[in-house]
């Protein structure tokens, strides 16, 4: 028997509603703030990655799934939506458009990384930048659209980490002092750590190693480290929140996993019981155009993993509206009515009425489970009797009681209950 690959999910029909209505809430709330969609391919090249991304974070060195195709091309399934969205930022020359360009996708995304609770291997994302700014009015805007985002979807207990990783100013001077809290626990270290402390101390403070935490929980935050400029925008940033009545924590550990962050990165996390996952995060990233070659693009982002918020949604309990159900079921007792029957159903979808067909040799017993087990409004069924006079026996499931009736008044009995709001 074959199995979904290890890290991916089937969604079946059930539990399709809960990610319909989260993309369905987030499109609405793009919309709201004037994000336009954009959707780029579900592979790039794999320098996009490398060079976007960064070599020394965990999704380039150990996550991304990358192949040479047949044409003999390096190709990685993306791991994460902003440089696509900076390569085609570049490629079409979006700044000539008013900026900020504000953009978001909804994407699957591919990552090899060890399984768990609510992070799968192929995961959905909603991605969401603003390009062209660098206004911290900017960062409140995307921060607080996904908050507000959160609270639609019925999210309660919501709590946001806030923190400024600075700029090429003063993050040589912040990862001297950095270096200097670090290099006297040297020992203490985890093996990565003692890596970080060479190629990319910042991400010390990301280590969950449990050895490594007294020395990481001691060390200096960022944000009292900062230049004159980046002290400036990251006040404005949390007087802007906190004009929105946005309640921000700074956490001078939160770096994010990824290289091109400047100034401002954050997470969102649902009600903290225990050491909950964040449903998302995102970050400044001003120098990721010109790393990937371009010009000076300042620009802010955040992404929400979809399979997250799904968990979460289930978690709290909250109600999701149902997909759509068949409104009618049209079933035929014996070979004879057949035709009639389909009549009938053709009729009905023509004027825009859902309606499951019964198909193969049933009783009438079990052709009545069925409609009731489909949750249909209605059952019409046809036997040699209705075949005889030009009726329908039809059944209200609310009512339970089944009349026998001519066609075109039991199409129109159907057509007025659906526009009469009887649900
Ligand atoms: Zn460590
Ligand atoms: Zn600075």
């Amino acid at each position: 028997m074959y199995q979904a690959p290890r890290g991916t999910q089937d969604v079946l029909p059930e539990d399709v509603p809960y990610f319909a209505y989260v993309e369905e809430v987030a499109s609405r709330f793009a919309a709201l703030y004037a994000y336009e969609e954009i959707r780029t391919p579900t592979f790039e090249d794999s320098a996009l990655f490398r060079r976007g991304t960064g070599e020394t974070t965990d999704i380039v060195e150990k996550q991304m799934y990358s192949f040479t195709d047949k044409g003999n091309s390096d190709v990685t399934l993306r791991p994460e939506a902003t440089p696509s969205i900076m390569r085609a930022y570049l490629q079409h020359g979006l700044h000539n458009r008013p900026q900020p360009l504000r953009l978001f996708q909804l994407v699957n995304c591919f990552r090899y990384d060890r399984p768990q609770a609510g992070r799968w291997r192929e995961f959905r994302q909603l991605d969401v930048e603003a390009i062209g700014e660098d206004d911290p009015a900017l960062d409140g805007e995307l921060i607080t659209l996904f908050w507000r985002f959160c609270e639609a979807l019925g999210l309660q207990n919501l709590s946001l980490e806030l923190n400024s990783i600075g700029d090429p100013a003063c993050r040589p001077h912040y990862l001297d002092a950095l270096r200097a809290h670090y290099e006297p626990h040297e020992e203490e270290l985890c093996g990565d750590c003692r890596r970080r402390l060479v190629v990319n101390p910042l991400r010390l403070l990301d280590c969950k190693v449990p050895s490594c935490q007294p020395v990481a929980d001691s060390a200096p935050p960022f944000f009292n480290h900062l230049c004159d400029a980046c002290r400036d925008h990251f006040a404005r940033l949390q007087a802007a929140l906190a004009d929105e009545g946005i309640p921000a924590s700074l956490n001078g550990r939160l770096v994010r996993g990824l290289d091109y962050y400047t100034r401002t990165v954050f997470e969102l996390f649902p009600a903290k019981v225990s050491a909950q996952a964040a449903l998302g995060g995102g970050g400044r990233y001003d120098g990721l155009a010109e790393q990937l070659g371009g010009r000076h693009v300042p620009a802010v982002g955040f992404a929400a993993g979809i399979e997250r918020l799904v968990l979460n949604l289930k978690d709290q309990n909250v109600v999701v509206p149902g997909g759509a159900r068949p409104r009618v079921y049209v079933g035929h007792v014996g070979p004879k009515a057949e035709p009639m029957a389909s009549e009938f159903a053709r009729n009905l979808r023509s004027r825009g009425v859902s309606v499951i067909r019964a198909v193969g040799e049933r009783s009438l017993r079990a052709r009545l489970r069925h409609a009731d087990s489909a949750g249909a409004r209605w059952t019409a069924i046809f036997g040699d009797e209705e075949l005889q006079n030009g009726t329908v026996c039809l059944r209200d499931m609310t009512a339970k009681e089944p009349a026998t009736l001519p066609i075109s008044q039991a199409i129109d009995q159907i057509i007025r209950a659906d526009h009469g709001g009887t649900k």
